[in-house]
């Protein structure tokens, strides 16, 4: 690791003006993706913003008839809230495949979404809810947020300090596990919301992405069986050590499927 300063702002105001004021900054949520990058010398940056100290990042509630949840609030905190469980149970059950306890104790959210891994789970539910990320600045549409492999909208300055999950009619998650790590091989998302069917996979591809022939078929037919018609194109999906593009063209067929039978219940 390099040396570095360390501060610990009080609100979201101190951090991004520290982002300002230091451009080789970089933000600190759970760490779990970068304090491992630090140690492997991948990232050099001349201080941490610590965000563990800000309370108006944490925390989940209902506005509007929407979740909102707070942007350091850590997977476990969803996995256990009793808020969540009961309006869009499918975000408790997404938070509780993620990782470990102590994964879900460390990670978060916002870090979750801002780092935008390949095979993150969160990126799945924010897309396949249609969900609104609230920035220090703005609000982004999850259509828009989530733009390459470790790639999103995001500014360099800016922090996220909330997802905002609009309630769907039914919604579920479903994904085929890293047997070491727990990220998804290949995760799929199926919401049927008050705009349409939504479905989202991750896992699979450079990015989170939207299979629009399988929102069509569900639009239709909302049945496990509607996925039987539908063709995944492998030539645009991840081959890597864990499995090939056609194995994971595959795997997001039988994701659905299941995906699909839980929202029916
Ligand atoms: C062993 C292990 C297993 C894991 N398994 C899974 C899994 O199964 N599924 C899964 O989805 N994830 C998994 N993860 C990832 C983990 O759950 C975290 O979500 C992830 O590491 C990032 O969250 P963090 O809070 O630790 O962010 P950090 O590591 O602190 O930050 C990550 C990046 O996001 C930026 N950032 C953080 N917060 C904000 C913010 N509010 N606004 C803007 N930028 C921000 C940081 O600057 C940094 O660039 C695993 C991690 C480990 C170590």
């Amino acid at each position: 690791m390099y040396a570095f300063e360390y501060h610990r702002p009080a609100s979201v105001a101190e951090a991004v003006r520290l982002l300002r004021e230091k451009p080789e900054a970089k933000l600190l949520a759970g760490g779990h993706t970068l304090i491992p990058t630090l140690k492997q010398r991948l990232a050099q940056p001349s201080d941490l913003v610590d965000l563990g100290g800000i309370a108006e990042l944490r925390g989940i509630r209902e506005e509007g008839g929407a979740l909102v949840i707070g942007a350091a609030t850590p997977h476990g905190e969803v996995e256990t809230s009793d808020l969540v469980r009961r309006t869009i149970p499918a975000l408790a059950h997404l938070a509780g495949e993620i990782g470990d306890p102590q994964v879900r104790n460390r990670g978060t959210i916002g870090g979750s979404i801002a780092n935008n891994d390949p095979a993150a789970d969160w990126p799945a539910a924010v897309l396949g809810l249609g969900a609104t990320v609230r920035t220090d600045r703005r609000e982004i549409a999850a259509d828009d947020f989530f733009t390459g492999m470790f790639e999103t909208a995001l500014e360099a300055d800016e922090i996220v300090t909330a997802v905002v999950f609009p309630r769907p009619r039914r919604a579920a998650y479903a994904k085929f596990p890293n047997p070491a790590s727990r990220y998804a091989m290949v995760g799929v998302f199926v919401a049927e919301t008050d705009g349409g069917v939504r479905v989202a996979v991750t896992g699979a591809a450079p990015c989170v992405f939207r299979l629009t022939a399988l929102e069509r078929a569900l639009a239709a037919n909302f049945a496990p069986e509607a996925v039987d018609g539908v063709t995944v194109d492998a030539s645009e999906l991840n081959s890597d050590i864990h499995a090939s593009a056609d194995y994971r063209a595959h795997l997001v067929k039988v994701m659905a499927k299941r995906a699909i039978a839980s929202a029916l219940g």
